[in-house]
C-alpha cells in the first residue's frame, strides 16, 4: 500500500507507481489538517479507505520539513498494524527538523528555499509545474498567479529538474 498524505505527492506517488513491476500495489491517501506548530492540534479530514493490517506500507510525502507532519501519520498508521512501515520523501530539507525522522526512501536534499512545481504549492496553485522550482513565497502570496520565473529570486531555478545533472528529477524521476 502507497498512501500519500492530501494531493500534494499525488503526482509524486503518480511516478513512482509506474516505476514499481508489481501489479499488487494499492495506492490510497490520508489528509490532516494542518499541522500547526507547538499547538499540537491536528484531525484526520479524509482517511485510508484501504485496511492496512498486515500490509507493506510506504508512507509518501511531498516534502518533509519539520517533520511533524510525518511523526503524526506514522504514528496514526503504526498503530494500524501494518507488517511494515516505510517512509518515502520526494524532497527532504532536514535543517527545519523539530521531530527527527529516518526516512527509508529520500529524492532530493534541500536548504532553506521555498519550492514549488511537482504538486507543491501557494494556496494551491503552481502544484501543475512539471518541476520543482525555488521560489519567494511571499511574493506569490502577494500575488497570486505570478509567473514563479519572473519573481523567484533565482529566476524560477529548478530544483534537481531533468538535465539538471543533479540526479533523475522531480520532473523526471
Ligand atoms: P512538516 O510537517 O514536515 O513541517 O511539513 C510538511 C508539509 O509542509 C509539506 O507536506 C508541505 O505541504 C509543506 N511545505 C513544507 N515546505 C514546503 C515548501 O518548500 N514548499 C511548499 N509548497 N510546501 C512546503
Amino acid at each position: 500500500v502507497s498512501c500519500g498524505w492530501r494531493n500534494g505527492p499525488a503526482m509524486f506517488i503518480g511516478v513512482l507507481r509506474r516505476a514499481i513491476e508489481d501489479d499488487d500495489v494499492t495506492i490510497d491517501f490520508i489528509s490532516i489538517s494542518r499541522f500547526v506548530p507547538d499547538s499540537g492540534r491536528v484531525k484526520i479530514k479524509h482517511d485510508l479507505e484501504c485496511d492496512i493490517g498486515g500490509r507493506d506500507v510506504v508512507l509518501v510525502e511531498d516534502i518533509v520539513d519539520t517533520g511533524l507532519t510525518l511523526a503524526y501519520l506514522l504514528g496514526q498508521l503504526s498503530a494500524r498494524n501494518p507488517r511494515r512501515l516505510s517512509t518515502c520523501t520526494m524532497l527532504d530539507r532536514p535543517q527545519r527538523r523539530i521531530v527527527p525522522q529516518e526516512i527509508d526512501y529520500r529524492g532530493f536534499e534541500l536548504g532553506t528555499e521555498y519550492v514549488l512545481g511537482y504538486g507543491l504549492h501557494v494556496r494551491d496553485l503552481y502544484r501543475n509545474l512539471p518541476y520543482g522550482v525555488a521560489a519567494d513565497r511571499d511574493t506569490l502570496v502577494s500575488r497570486p498567479g505570478a509567473d514563479v520565473g519572473r519573481v523567484s529570486p533565482g529566476a524560477g531555478r529548478a530544483v534537481g529538474a531533468p538535465g539538471s545533472g543533479e540526479g533523475p528529477g522531480c520532473g523526471g524521476s
